[in-house]
């Protein structure tokens, strides 16, 4: 690399970060750092943030929060140093993998992935969020650094438009706070939530920390005095301490304001200390509690409050004494009690208890390493603590879902419960199709299986496979379940065509001619759905000669007498059956893109007929609802609720018919209910189930209930009613 001219202040700012870190990084990898540095720096040339600083000032900033706030090592400065390099310039992954090895591309490699997912603007927060959970089982680094990262953003959020502030700010809130708590880092954490509240509830931020300034000084005097007697006597006794008035950040204020629906003063009835002593290892928990028994010496401690984090430590690691007890005035004060060392991990988390464990220099980051393992068993324990980390994230929201992964480590998102054949079906339809067994994690399991979270999965197929009926019993996921009926279908099709031909044969052996007629009085005799079903039944054999001899014989008897009856009625209750709001309607819409069959019923206010521009809206109790564009209600729907709305599309029905109401008017003559009724039911051959003609003062008013195919069906006719002499306006009526 040729020489760099490198400004003053980004110098002496690179400087200062190498001299925070000089006593945890070898001479080889301060050689690391600079070349990561040099080539940060090139990436960010010209590159300005949008304060105007230079670019590289970032990632010096959040190196800087990685190796001093966090207390990571040489490997995550690095990172931390390059951690934009690749989203933001030319330098592309590999030569990153080049320069700095395998270790360091996979870290970047992750960082990146992370900012594009946060980035991308129409997925959810969640989604992204659960994406980036288990990123972490990769390299907990990546989550650290992603830490320091937006820690550092934080700081400089001003400078963006309030907008995108007030998006990063909720963000933080709620998946970056957490995740610091969690790993046990309080301080970033604290001031994350601090600076988030910042921009989400300016004025009460303001208000707040207008009022902690306010009443700071009259604390700081009851403090003192609470503090006069108890001092003096642990100085007698030999210990060093520094005591801080615990500070309560601005958004636990804020929480606890609105939670309990108390005023800042309310807030402030407790007031509380923490004493820190400089102790040993060896004398702490003696001596924490020997500064117990001196404060309960002089002040009245409220037994039920006594918390002994020493004796057992919070599973995060915590370690303090806690107390409350009745100051002067009749005031509760809290007092924290705990060493230097517990303080630190308090403030730290656990990277300062796993350095605090071992000082030796070179154990150091052996001792990091320790940590960050410890942080990754955590996440990935199925035990207790686990749960309790994802109930903490509110993860129990999005519990429904599972995340796997395909061989190659790819991340699939699956419903709860979801088989490894929902996973074939999810990653290809063929996949599913000829999916024979599935391995997950290793092991040979039914494709039956229930998959769970973490899983890996691979599919085993075969070309013979073809889906089973009792594939239909397992899945869940509806695209498993739309292939399998669809495939299922199509071999359903292949049989009723060799079916059709088998029962022309038989029936030609029977001497009874293939007619539609016949066809629909076999339907009904075997009491099925459509002759599709009759001649699938008769290609499977379900119908067999014998039931078909059945047949012959009972209508012989019958069908001179019930010939035209047994049709009629059969053909009409069919027809009853596919009007509107039966619960036997046939599924003739699908629903949203993947054109999904759902259950639903016609709005009767608008009662949509096929061919009609409709929708779905998801009401709370009746399922989907389909109305027409055209509907009254359809624009309040449309505005008001449109995350409820749903795409609707008719399939193909042309065997079937609806109910439509037509409304003519026009000049009452003789003859015109008779023009107007040969048109219907003999020119078009429409049906119709009912007729109502009012007539007054020369004009006449007509109801006539029809039953249409679709909606080209109404047209037609319309038009040609339309043409009648006299008839002044004929149009679909929506309501009855
Ligand atoms: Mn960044």
């Amino acid at each position: 690399m040729q020489e760099l001219e490198i400004p003053k202040e980004i110098l002496s700012k690179y400087r200062s970060l190498i001299r925070y870190c000089s006593d945890k990084v070898n001479v080889e990898e301060k050689k690391e750092l600079k070349k990561a540095f040099e080539t940060a720096f090139v990436a960010h040339k010209n590159i300005k943030r949008k304060s105007g600083e230079p670019y590289i000032l970032h990632p010096l900033s959040v190196a800087k929060i990685a190796a001093k706030e966090i207390g990571l090592g040489a490997l995550a400065i690095k990172c931390a140093l390059l951690h934009d390099v690749v989203e933001d310039s030319e330098i592309k992954l590999k030569e990153i993998e080049n320069l700095f090895g395998k270790k360091v591309s996979n870290i970047i490699d992750g960082l990146t992935k992370i900012s594009d997912l946060m980035d991308s603007a129409n997925s959810i927060q969640a989604e992204n969020f659960r994406k980036m959970l288990l990123t972490l089982s990769d390299d907990v680094n990546v989550i650290l650094i992603k830490l320091a990262d937006r820690l550092d953003n934080m700081r400089t959020l001003e400078h963006l438009e309030d907008r995108k502030r007030k998006k990063i700010a909720s963000e933080t809130l709620y998946i970056y706070a957490p995740l610091a708590h969690r790993l046990g880092l309080y301080s970033i954490k604290t001031e994350l939530e601090d600076l988030s509240l910042k921009y989400t509830e300016t004025e009460k931020y303001f208000e707040i920390s207008r009022k902690l300034n306010e009443t700071k000084n009259e604390r700081e005097k009851y403090i003192k005095h609470f503090l006069k007697p108890i001092k003096s006597k642990i100085k007698k006794e030999g210990f060093s301490v520094s005591i801080k008035g615990r500070p309560k950040s601005i958004f636990s204020i804020r929480k606890k304001m609105s939670k309990q629906q108390i005023n800042f003063e309310e807030v402030f009835d407790k007031f509380a200390i923490r004493i820190i002593t400089n102790s040993s290892e060896s004398n702490e928990k003696s001596d924490c509690w020997k500064i117990y028994s001196i404060v309960t010496d002089y002040y009245k401690p409220n037994p039920d409050r006594l918390r002994d984090w020493i004796s057992t430590p919070k599973t995060n690691g915590y370690e303090s004494l806690h107390t409350t007890v009745m100051g002067p005035g009749g005031h509760w004060v809290e007092v924290q009690i705990r060493s230097e060392r517990m303080d630190q991990i308090a403030e730290k988390g656990l990277a300062a208890h796993w350095l605090y464990k071992n000082n030796k220099k070179d154990k150091k980051e052996d001792n990091l390493n320790k940590w960050i393992n410890n942080i990754r068993e955590l996440l990935e324990s199925p035990e207790e603590d686990a749960v309790d980390f994802l109930n903490e994230f509110k993860l129990n929201l999005y519990s429904k879902e599972i995340f796997v992964f395909t061989p190659n480590g790819e991340l699939i998102t699956l419903p709860k419960d979801s088989t490894a054949l929902d996973f074939a079906f999810s990653i290809h339809t063929e996949l599913g199709k000829k999916c024979l067994g599935t391995k997950v994690n290793g092991k040979l399991v039914p494709i039956s299986h229930k998959l769970k979270s973490g899983d890996q999965i691979e599919i085993i197929s075969s070309e013979k496979q073809r889906p089973k009926e009792n594939w239909l019993d397992f899945v869940i996921t509806s695209k498993a379940k739309n292939k399998i009926k669809g495939s299922l279908n199509e071999g359903k099709k292949i049989i009723a065509e060799e079916g059709k031909e088998v029962l022309k044969r038989k029936l030609k052996h029977l001497k009874i001619p293939f007619t539609e007629k016949r066809i629909n009085e076999l339907q009904a005799y075997f009491k099925l759905q459509d002759s599709q079903e009759l001649f699938y039944k008769i290609g499977t054999g379900k119908i067999n000669n014998p039931d078909l001899k059945k047949y012959v014989e009972s209508r012989e008897s019958w069908y001179g007498f019930f010939k035209s009856k047994l049709t009629r009625k059969n053909n009409k209750s069919e027809k009853k059956e596919s009007i509107n709001n039966s619960d036997n309607v046939k599924k003739i819409l699908r629903f949203g893109d993947e054109k999904n069959e759902l259950e639903y019923k016609i709005a009767s206010c608008c009662n949509p007929i096929p061919g009609d521009d409709v929708f779905g809206f998801i009401t709370i109790e009746d399922g989907i609802k389909v109305h027409s564009y055209n509907c009254p209600n359809s624009i309040r729907l449309k505005t008001n609720f449109s995350y409820r709305t749903i795409e609707a599309n008719w399939i193909n029905v042309d065997d079937l018919e609806f109910s439509a109401i037509l409304e003519i008017k026009g000049i009452d003559s003789t003859g015109v209910v008779n023009k107007i009724t040969k048109i219907i039911s003999t020119d078009m051959s429409v049906e119709m189930e009912s007729i109502n003609f009012k007539s007054k003062n020369g004009f006449f008013e007509g109801i006539v209930d029809i039953m249409v195919k679709n909606k080209i069906h109404i047209k037609k006719l319309i038009d040609r009613l339309k043409k009648i002499e006299g008839i002044k306006k004929v149009h679909r009526k929506l309501k009855s």
